[in-house]
């Protein structure tokens, strides 16, 4: 298979993206028991994911919470090393460099949590936060000018400069989200893996912190992996979406097809599940309710992991993972042998 089936990728864009993902895994042993009965099981929580981020773009990655997204997130930049699999930034393989690039990368790409609170430590001002990895990176910003820069990065993400004494207790959620932004911006990324980030906001708020993200974009060119456990939060900032079941990506593809042709059954549950403003049109769609639990992790169905809470399953769903490619001409990839867009959209 070429990696444009895998990665939803027009032929023709041969050039190097900013981040190339090949079949990442990464299982957690777990021990069971004491002495010689001691036994290991895996949680399989990310079971082979590949797709590329090109830049300026924006990847949406969406799925129900355990299915493996912040895992995923986290191996990318060997917070947790990885089980298997590689992963390219610019070209250089980040699973095999040494831990001098490794900090390099990991100052160009960064992570921002949903909980900013607790990665911000309550005894710091607001300015030593925004400036603490420049003590860290030297050279980035000289020492005597990080107060008038962080100044700067305060007024980017939307806050009060004269804000820079306080402490993280004095602001609402939004705004230490958007502290955070500004420490993620502080070291000039070319990435920024956005895990939850707007999830623990109010829905007025989300939209705002939203809009900053895509503000950044636009004026900085980065790149984004939006994380999402649902659909509706990444519509509007994704350029692709992928949807993630039990450790691997099951469909992938620009934000118009997600939305209008989903193939995969497990993305037309989760998008039945969204929300209509419009009252006129919310009969057209038919709600999906998904039985049964999530499977666990350590004990993964055969074959597709999907089947055990699918209407479309048969016997053939049990023997092997179904890959991700177009199997009905829709244009877009997903891992379903009966992969099939809703009658409305076809
Ligand atoms: P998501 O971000 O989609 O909610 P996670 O990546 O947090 O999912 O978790 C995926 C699975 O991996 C879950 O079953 C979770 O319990 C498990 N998991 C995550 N981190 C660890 C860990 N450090 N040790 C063991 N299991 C883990």
């Amino acid at each position: 298979m070429s990696s444009e089936e895998v990665t939803g990728a027009a032929p023709e864009e041969t050039a190097e993206p900013v981040l190339r993902v090949e079949d990442v895994v990464k299982w957690y042993p777990v021990r069971e028991g004491t002495g010689v009965r001691r036994t290991t099981r895996q949680v399989r929580a990310v079971n082979g994911v590949s797709f590329s981020l090109r830049a300026g773009e924006t990847l949406g990655l969406v799925g129900e919470s355990g299915c493996g997204k912040s895992t995923l997130g986290r191996t990318l930049l060997r917070l947790d090393e990885p089980t298997s699999g590689r992963v390219f930034y610019r070209g250089r393989d980040v699973f095999t460099m040494s831990r001098r690039e490794l900090r390099e990368v990991r100052r160009k790409i960064q992570i921002i949590f949903q909980d900013p609170y607790a990665s911000l430590n309550p005894r710091m001002t607001v300015g030593d936060l925004v400036t603490e990895a420049w003590a860290i990176h030297r050279g980035i910003v000289p020492r005597a000018q990080h107060r008038l820069r962080a100044g700067e990065l305060l007024e980017r993400v939307g806050l009060d400069p004269s804000f820079m004494d306080r402490y993280p207790h004095q602001f609402s959620g939004g705004q230490r989200q958007r502290i955070g932004i500004a420490r993620a911006l502080s070291l000039d990324p070319e990435v920024l893996i956005c895990d939850e980030p707007v999830s623990a906001l109010d829905v007025s708020v989300q939209a705002q912190v939203i809009n900053l993200l895509a503000d950044i974009q636009a004026d900085l060119g980065l790149s984004y992996v939006f994380i999402a456990h649902d659909l509706s939060v990444v519509r509007h900032i994704s350029d692709r979406v992928a949807v993630m079941y039990l450790g691997r990506i099951v469909e992938l593809g620009d934000e118009e097809a997600i939305y209008t042709r989903p193939t995969h059954p497990y993305t037309q549950a989760l998008l039945s599940a969204v929300p209509i403003p419009d009252p006129s049109q919310r009969d057209s769609v038919r709600r999906i309710l998904l039985e049964g639990d999530l499977p666990s992790p350590t004990d993964l169905p055969s074959g597709c992991a999907f089947r055990t809470r699918c209407w479309k399953a048969d016997d053939e769903c049990a023997e092997e993972v179904p890959e991700l490619v177009d199997r009905g001409g829709f244009g877009h990839p997903s891992r379903c042998l009966f992969a099939e867009a809703p009658a409305a959209a076809v």
